[in-house]
């Protein structure tokens, strides 16, 4: 949007051996201008230490893809809060459909989570999206709508103002999805903005991204909707030189 600060972001999910991570991250932290874009990458657990590491000097946040609610104990296999800040992550990305429909995520289960992120200084950045059934049905903006308030669920509106968003509608994202119409993304969004406003402060105040099958050839319409703050982006920018003309384009 118009005045406001413009988010590029990556999730690499489960892609990036070491090699290529410290080489993805030292690519980017070589990048000498950003031109006023607030860049992030999310890497897997097992080189988010050695990501973070070689970021430390570049404006560039790095991220958790996932974290447990509980701050310890006994969770065989799952990440906390403290882990990922010890590891020199700044964001943790909460709720992706992928997460949502394999690992049996919940609204509920992201809101403990949104809360544990805020109480150990991590800005979380929660997925929604609706699913092709749920558009077909009609039901789209109820479902955003819905997912957005259980997210934010228990926050004062200082907190709920300093939680992100990515709108990624389900049908849109990864090897099976179609990208979005802007003119669909845009009605979405603006669905999405209302609701955000409703429990933040301040108008605007929390962040909304867009994702789903965006590339450097159909960014630009996304990046230029009123109600859209940042993009969101998987297979596009699992390389560095991808990532980065991405964020130029932005
Ligand atoms: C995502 O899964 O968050 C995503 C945006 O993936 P892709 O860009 O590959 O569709």
């Amino acid at each position: 949007a118009p005045g406001r600060p413009f988010w590029v972001g990556t999730s690499w999910k489960m892609n990036g051996l070491p090699d290529d991570a410290r080489s993805y991250a030292e690519r980017i932290a070589a990048v000498d201008d950003w031109h006023g874009v607030l860049p992030f990458v999310m890497p897997p657990f097992t080189v988010l230490a050695d990501v973070a590491r070689l970021l430390r000097d570049s404006p560039v946040q790095v991220g958790g893809q996932n974290m447990h609610w509980d701050e310890s104990g006994s969770w065989t296999g799952e990440i906390s809060a403290p882990m990922l800040r010890q590891c020199g992550a700044t964001m943790v990305e909460l709720g992706h459909s992928e997460r949502r429909r394999h690992f049996g995520e919940t609204d509920e289960t992201v809101n403990q989570k949104v809360h544990a992120a805020l109480r150990h200084g991590l800005t979380p950045l929660v997925c929604i999206g609706e699913t092709q059934a749920e558009r077909d049905g009609g039901v789209s903006d109820l479902v955003l709508a819905r997912q957005v308030r259980l997210a934010l669920h228990g926050l004062t509106a200082a907190q709920a103002g300093r939680v992100m968003f990515a709108y990624e509608p389900v049908w849109a994202i990864g090897e099976a999805g179609r990208p979005a119409p802007p003119a669909l993304v845009a009605q979405a969004a603006a669905g999405i903005r209302q609701e955000l406003d409703r429990a933040a402060d301040a108008p605007g105040a929390s962040p909304l991204l867009y994702g789903g099958s965006v590339n450097l050839e159909n960014a630009a319409p996304y990046a230029a909707l009123a109600d859209i703050d940042g993009l969101f982006v998987g297979r596009a920018a699992w390389t560095a030189e991808g990532y980065a003309a991405l964020a130029r384009a932005a």
